[in-house]
């Protein structure tokens, strides 16, 4: 019986950039892989997230995904094992960024989304004849997607319940590797297929791990629908134009929505010009948020300091406009050119990259490119200021006082983003 570790890479210091489980969700690539494996092999599934690994294990196949900041790391993971006599096989965003340089610390890569190639690639590993890359060229079918292995799922608890409906996004955000890793847009799975698996979990909370849940807002509004009797609570992302539609907000609230997670990315609309991110409109930001309140479904804007056009207002203001439309949560990022991205290129271009050391490029501690209206330590420095004021009591408690939703929702994670804000400062 072939022995198959699967591994979701995260190196010790992402581990300490994320600091709390509550932000850790149950990651889904590889029990998504393993349902595609046959049932003769044996599969152990190691996600560094949530638990310690053992370099021990006996492997005669090693698979590992990662995203950048953890690339080093993996490629530790990979030398271990190939040391020990496994063969290692390497995918993820990382990999298919940058293929050449993973290639040099695996026996196999794939490039891309790996279903299809990989049932392909494990039935050469058993007859011993196999390819070096595994590309993918096409965009692979999401139906009939097998359901996620739930037996090789770390978590038991309110995170445990997840799945995706759709896969990639139509746009084209400069910054953003999702538009690089899906070339072909938003595809998206039966609907029958998606409600079916989201009515699998015992627990009360899914999370969605969908890039742009309402990309197409039509079939957003009948998945809602078709998952409402499954009487869940859950969340996802999307794209701002879900504010703009009462009829889809409507639907999701009624489908037990608690949460939407919006890209809001920066309040300034030059830089959302400057990214191609410019169909955000900011004068609507506040707009579109009392609406989805309105529908009793919480915000949490995801930020990003740093593009060009930001100044030292920015973070000030920022926080001025989070506080007034009352947002219940927030992350903040660092801008990041992960490599492959357009972002990468033109400021690789403009010789403003500064380190190509991977662990650095993690959002939160470091600023890896040259800046163009401040230092990199302003940066960081507002960036730490907009943590600190946005999770500090006093605003935790006046946001969370007018949250649409109940207090069980939102608390626990301003919580956990408070704290890390906290460790952080320290
Ligand atoms: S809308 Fe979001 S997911 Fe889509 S390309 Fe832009 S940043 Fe990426």
């Amino acid at each position: 019986m072939p022995r198959l570790l699967l591994i979701t890479a995260s190196s010790p210091e992402i581990q300490q950039v994320r600091r709390s489980r509550v932000l850790n969700f149950q990651q889904i690539t590889m029990p998504y892989l393993a349902a595609r494996v046959p049932p003769d092999w044996h599969v152990t599934h190691v996600d560094e997230e949530a638990e310690k690994l053992d370099w021990n294990i006996e492997a005669d196949l090693v698979g590992i995904t990662f995203h950048t900041p953890s690339a080093n790391h993996a490629y530790h993971l990979a030398a271990h094992f190939r040391s020990r006599g496994a063969c290692v096989a390497m995918g993820g965003p990382h990999v298919t960024l940058l293929p050449e340089e993973a290639g040099r610390h695996a026996d196999v890569i794939f490039i891309g989304e790996a279903e299809g190639l990989w049932e392909e690639f494990l039935q050469g590993f058993v007859a011993g004849a196999y390819h070096r890359v595994y590309r993918q060229t096409g965009a692979p079918s999401l139906e009939r997607a097998p359901m996620a292995r739930k037996a090789l799922f770390h978590r038991n608890d309110h995170t445990s319940g997840v799945l995706f409906a759709t896969r990639g996004c139509p746009n084209h955000c400069d910054f953003c590797t999702v538009a690089v890793m899906y070339r072909d847009g938003l595809r998206k799975r039966p609907i029958a297929e998606v409600a079916a698996e989201c009515a699998s979990f015992q627990g009360k909370v899914i999370i969605f791990w969908d890039d742009n849940i309402t990309a197409d807002r039509a079939y957003a509004k009948e998945l809602f629908r078709a998952i409402a009797p499954c009487q869940k609570w859950w969340s996802s992302q999307a794209g701002i134009h879900a504010g703009r539609d009462d009829e889809l907000l409507e639907a999701a609230a009624s489908s037990g929505c608690k949460q939407l997670f919006l890209g809001l990315e920066s309040i300034s609309q030059s830089s959302m010009g400057e990214v191609h991110k410019g169909f955000n409109r900011v004068e609507e930001y506040a707009r579109i948020i009392k609406r989805i309140h309105g529908h009793g479904i919480a915000v949490q804007a995801g930020m990003v300091f740093g593009f060009d056009h930001d100044t030292h207002e920015i973070f000030k203001d920022t926080l001025d406009f989070l506080e007034e439309t009352g947002v219940q949560n927030a992350t903040f990022n660092i801008l990041t050119p992960y490599p492959g991205t357009p972002l990468f290129r033109r400021l690789e271009g403009e010789g403003r990259i500064l380190t190509r050391d991977w662990p650095k490029y993690n959002s939160r501690t470091e600023v890896v490119y040259q800046p163009k209206q401040m230092s990199t330590a302003e940066l960081i420095a507002g960036f730490r200021y907009a943590n600190e004021r946005f999770y500090s009591l006093p605003s935790m408690a006046r946001r969370l006082a007018r949250s649409p939703v109940q207090i069980w929702w939102t608390l626990p994670l301003n919580l956990a983003y408070g704290w890390r804000a906290l460790a952080e400062a320290t």
